[in-house]
């Protein structure tokens, strides 16, 4: 949501997205995160925002006018949110790049898209994350075809995304995530630590073994992980909100997400998947 430029990846039709499609790509999105999704004040947004009305800060161009400033702003949501590139391929392939400005009356449809567009970007970025794993082989040709089901699910019009049972395709994919997660986790030797939507909020973990854990849907707000092993451990929709990750291992985790990285704190020092970036927010330790 932090509506800065980056290296334009619009997607074209393709059989698999590669991971840059599955990146948001703000120069190439109407600013949808900024007009279609409602926010609450809070410690996370300055303002209460409705869906559908456009934010404050947001200019004509469709970037932020205070990008640079979220944070000291009050905005440090924004900072967090990620869109999975569901933004650009909105904009750009679902409405043939016309912006809700131009064809007001196409905005309520587009608003109304966005948010199933970025489920499926979720699940793409899952399934891609998945099909990298040597160790899911047995799974990988399911998973393949997950892939492809929902890629041209993307790639509809905007009615029959509206359509789109996202709840029911999230548990289809969800079982294929699992046994992913299981046959990855499995090569961890020794006993694995189960916390699978476990409450650890504020939890004092620092420096532990958690190597290969299970910690899906786990409460992890505030935790203290510094200089924590977690690598292999699954860790899909963990909540990271304010979790210490410096020093902590993060190489190899299943199922991480940029924005649960951008939700933690942490430091030059804190290992991350490659596929991920160093948030902006982090110190840089230089
Ligand atoms: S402050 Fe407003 S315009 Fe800026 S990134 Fe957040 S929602 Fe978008």
């Amino acid at each position: 949501m932090s509506r800065k430029r980056e290296t334009p990846a619009v997607g074209t039709p393709a059989t698999a997205p590669d991971r840059l499609a599955l990146r948001a790509d703000c120069a190439n999105c109407f600013g949808l995160c900024c007009v279609a999704l409602p926010f609450a004040a809070s410690a996370d947004f300055a303002v209460d925002k409705p869906a559908g009305r456009p934010c404050t800060n947001l200019q004509a161009d469709f970037r932020c006018g205070i990008h640079a400033h979220l944070r000291e702003r009050g905005f440090s949501g924004c900072t967090v949110f990620d869109c999975f590139g569901a933004g650009q391929k909105v904009s750009q392939v679902t409405f043939g790049g016309r912006d809700w400005r131009q064809a007001p009356d196409t905005a309520p449809r587009m608003f109304e898209v966005f948010p199933v567009m970025r489920a499926l970007h979720e699940l793409l970025w899952y399934v891609t994350e998945a099909l990298a794993l040597p160790p899911a082989r047995p799974v990988h040709a399911d998973l393949r075809r997950a892939l492809e089901d929902i890629d041209a699910l993307t790639r509809g019009s905007a009615e029959a995304l509206a359509g789109v049972d996202v709840a029911a395709l999230r548990q289809e994919v969800n079982a294929l995530l699992l046994r992913t997660s299981e046959l990855v986790r499995a090569r961890v030797p020794g006993r694995k630590k189960n916390h699978r939507g476990a409450d650890l909020i504020g939890a004092r973990l620092k420096g532990a073994d958690l190597r290969g854990a299970n910690l899906r849907g786990a409460r992890l707000i505030a935790a203290d992980l510094t200089g924590a092993d977690l690598r292999t451990a699954d860790l899909i929709g963990v909540d990271f909100r304010d979790a210490e990750l410096t020093g902590a291992d993060l190489t190899g985790a299943v199922f991480l997400t940029q924005a649960q990285l951008n939700a933690a704190k942490g430091d030059a020092t804190t290992r991350l998947p490659r596929t991920l970036s160093r948030p902006a927010h982090w110190p840089s330790g230089e």
